[in-house]
This record gives structure tokens, C-alpha cells and sequence, in this order.
């Protein structure tokens, strides 16, 4: 009989937690993130009892969130939800649950749950991508999370957008103090500032895609520009780490066609004849970041015997 894999996504708004029994989902359930960390701790410890009870037996616990763990210190660090910085969750939550718990960024959640069993399941090196109101990225390698030694493996949404035309050049300025990051232009709110800038019109990303499919030409060149855009900065992806395959992720992979749109686009810029790199959109969708933090125990390591 295998064991359980729990898997808990502390989100700013909602802590979810999953049963995983190998690749199977046995058992789901949120509840709302209290906005402090006494109560957070609380709530992700009672949401494993719950689970416990109804599956009837113990088993891992994997944490994602969203923020950095130290590697040195173990606590929490450049985390959205404010009142998570500073502070050790992850000895808090092996003290209470009476077990080691291993706790991971969401991004490195979300491209583990891919590499294991999604869409990138049996290729070696795996680059995830996360195309949202942010842009991030993971790295896994055989099924590992290449963490990094400043805990940014992965993380290109703040390099700059490169091969600029001159027109995309010094870029938008950027929340980070710099100008053309990557994210200024692939983030949905970037598609919006682009289609803004060069037509005078506000439209959403989904009502750029339903104006190109209607035949809009302002919109489809707006989708023609994110297409190079997201080519280039992936170009530079693949000739720096050269991944197996390239996993889409976040709001923005739902763009129609957009993986096979990338790969063309990534062609000319990199450094080889031949290219192979896989693009792929992920398959776990919204679930990639609870489905990645339960495989933060991975199978070849047996649940611990407490
Ligand atoms: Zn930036």
C-alpha cells in the first residue's frame, strides 16, 4: 500500500490541502488564510488533521509558499503575505506535527508537480514558467528542485526582455526599480500596458484574444508581439540551461496556441541548428502548486516512521 503525500498551498488568500496516493487525488479541501502567523500555523496544522482523519492513516506534509525559505536560517523571506517574513514556519510546523515537513516557494511547487506527473513527466531537465500577473519560473533536474544559491534558480522574470528592438527599448518601468524586465512585457498586465501603448484602447488579455480571433489587426499584432517577446526571453532560457522541455504556467498559458506559437518564435535565437526543446502548456493547471508541494516527498524516499 503506498502512502499518503499531503501537499499544502499557504496562498494569500486560501490554504488548500490535498491527498495525493501516488498520481491519484484522494482527498481536497481550503479553508481561508487567517491574515496572521499564529493563525496560519493553526489552520495548515488542523487542515493535515483533517486529512488524516478522513483518509484514516498519516503521511508526508510538503508546504508551498509564497516566499523564499532560507536554506541557512530556515525561516521565511520575500513572501507576499507579510506576516510569514522573519519567521521559522517550517521548524513551527515540524514541532506541532511531530514530523519533518519540507516547505518550498510556489514556483518550485509548481514545476515539480509538472516535472513529476504532468507535462513533463520523464524528461530530465524541466523549466517551468509561471505567465501571470507576475512572471517566474522554476528548475527541476531529475525530478529535483535546483533551488539555487541565492534561492532564485529559475527566476528570469527580472532579467531584461533581450534581443530589444529599438522600440522596446529602456521598456517599462518595473516594480523591482528596473526598466524592461521580462515580466514588464509577458505578464498579463504587460499585454495590456503593450496593446495600451501602441493603440490608445484598454482592452483585457481576454478581450485581446476574442478581438484577434475576431479578425481585430491591432489585436492580433499584439498577440504577434508577445509571441516574439516570449520567444526571445525563452531563447535565453534554453541557451544558458538548455531544459529538455519548457512547461507554460500561469493565466497567460491559456493563450490559444501559444506553446506551439513560442517554440517557432524561440528558433532564430538559439545557439544551435537544431532545436528539440519541448514546449508544452502544463497539465495540472491550477492544482500544480498543492499537487508539487506533496511531491516535495518524492518516491524513492519512504514516509518517515515516527
Ligand atoms: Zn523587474
Amino acid at each position: 500500500m503506498t502512502a499518503i503525500r499531503i501537499g499544502i498551498d499557504l496562498g494569500g488568500t486560501k490554504i488548500e490541502g490535498i491527498a495525493l496516493a501516488g498520481s491519484e487525488e484522494r482527498f481536497r479541501h481550503r479553508v481561508t488564510t487567517p491574515r496572521d502567523y499564529e493563525g496560519s500555523l493553526a489552520a495548515i496544522v488542523d487542515l493535515v488533521a483533517l486529512i488524516e482523519h478522513a483518509m484514516g492513516e498519516r503521511g508526508t506534509v510538503g508546504v508551498g509558499i509564497p516566499g523564499m525559505i532560507s536554506q541557512r536560517t530556515g525561516v521565511v523571506k520575500n513572501a507576499n503575505s507579510t506576516w510569514l517574513i522573519g519567521k521559522p514556519l517550517g521548524a513551527a510546523l515540524e514541532e506541532r506535527l511531530g514530523r519533518p515537513v519540507r516547505l518550498m516557494n510556489d514556483a518550485n511547487c509548481f514545476v515539480l508537480s509538472e516535472a513529476t506527473d504532468g507535462a513533463g513527466a520523464g524528461y530530465d531537465c524541466v523549466f517551468g514558467v509561471i505567465l501571470g500577473t507576475g512572471v517566474g519560473g522554476g528548475i527541476t533536474i531529475g525530478r529535483r528542485v535546483h533551488v539555487g544559491a541565492n534561492l532564485i534558480g529559475g527566476e528570469w522574470g527580472h532579467n531584461p526582455l533581450p534581443w530589444p528592438q529599438p522600440a522596446e527599448l529602456p521598456g517599462p518601468p518595473c516594480y523591482c526599480g528596473r526598466q524592461g524586465c521580462n515580466e514588464t512585457f509577458l505578464s498579463g498586465p504587460g499585454m495590456e500596458h503593450d496593446h495600451r501603448a501602441h493603440t490608445g484602447v484598454s482592452r483585457s488579455t481576454h478581450e485581446i484574444v476574442q478581438a484577434a480571433r475576431a479578425g481585430d489587426a491591432d489585436a492580433g499584432a499584439t498577440l504577434a508581439r508577445y509571441h516574439d517577446r516570449l520567444g526571445r526571453g525563452l531563447a535565453a532560457v534554453v541557451n544558458l540551461l538548455d531544459p529538455d522541455v519548457i512547461v507554460l504556467g500561469g493565466g497567460m498559458s491559456n493563450l490559444p496556441g501559444l506553446e506551439r506559437a513560442v517554440a517557432e518564435a524561440m528558433r532564430p535565437h538559439v545557439f544551435s541548428d537544431v532545436v528539440d526543446t519541448v514546449v508544452r502548456r502544463n497539465v495540472h493547471g491550477d492544482s500544480s502548486g498543492v499537487r508539487g508541494a506533496a511531491w516535495l516527498w518524492p518516491d524513492e524516499e519512504p514516509a518517515p516512521a515516527h
